[in-house]
């Protein structure tokens, strides 16, 4: 069981070495993903788990359950079993907890897409709070990474995308936010409701 304290992770210097880096973007992503979505019971996020078992990579992910009362999340890789606890991300600017209920959506939807299409929208660097839970919320299915949001929120998310594309500067980056442009408009024309 892991035990970690999210504030030893905020704002480390430049030049801290890679492996605490990569250990922040780890944990900073599962609070996200753990406060954007629902408190209560576990789920399998779109996060890959990072393991390399007989040097291939495992095919699990990271699972997180959030409680409310007291608040609390705890992660565990869905295939090969590690488990822990983060405390102290509360109020962090990875706490994507709503501060205010959404009424439930009528135009609820599901938009299945391919899990590199999904690291590239975890990789947005500009989204408001709504579009930013809508990613990190997103789950992992055997087919691929489920979104959850309705007609406003995903429109949104593919105005962001196109958005950001149009103003980036790095060509490989450019290309797969193009790709990834063309994977969400495919999908929501394949859209499923839940
Ligand atoms: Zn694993």
């Amino acid at each position: 069981m892991f035990v970690s304290d999210l504030r030893h992770f905020l704002d480390l210097p430049d030049d801290v070495p890679g492996p605490a880096r990569r250990m922040a973007e780890r944990l900073t992503a599962i609070v996200r993903a753990a406060t954007a979505g629902d408190a209560g019971a576990e789920w399998a996020t779109a996060f890959p788990c990072d393991r390399r078992p007989g040097r291939r990579p495992c095919l699990g992910h990271i699972a997180v359950l959030r409680t409310e009362v007291p608040p609390a999340i705890e992660w565990r890789r869905t295939a090969c079993g590690d488990e822990g606890v983060i405390s102290g991300w509360e109020q962090s600017p990875y706490d994507l907890r709503p501060r205010l209920a959404r009424p439930q959506s009528a135009d609820a939807r599901r938009v299945v897409i391919p899990a590199d299409t999904a690291a590239t929208l975890r990789d947005l660097q500009l989204l408001d709070s709504d579009t930013e839970r809508l990613v990190f919320r997103a789950q992992a299915l055997e087919e691929g990474v489920a979104l959850f949001g309705d007609d406003d929120d995903i429109d949104e998310l593919v105005g962001y995308v196109a958005a950001e594309a149009n103003h980036e500067g790095n060509r490989r980056r450019q290309g797969r936010l193009d790709a990834a442009f063309e994977v969400l408009s495919r999908a929501i024309d394949g859209q499923q409701r839940p």
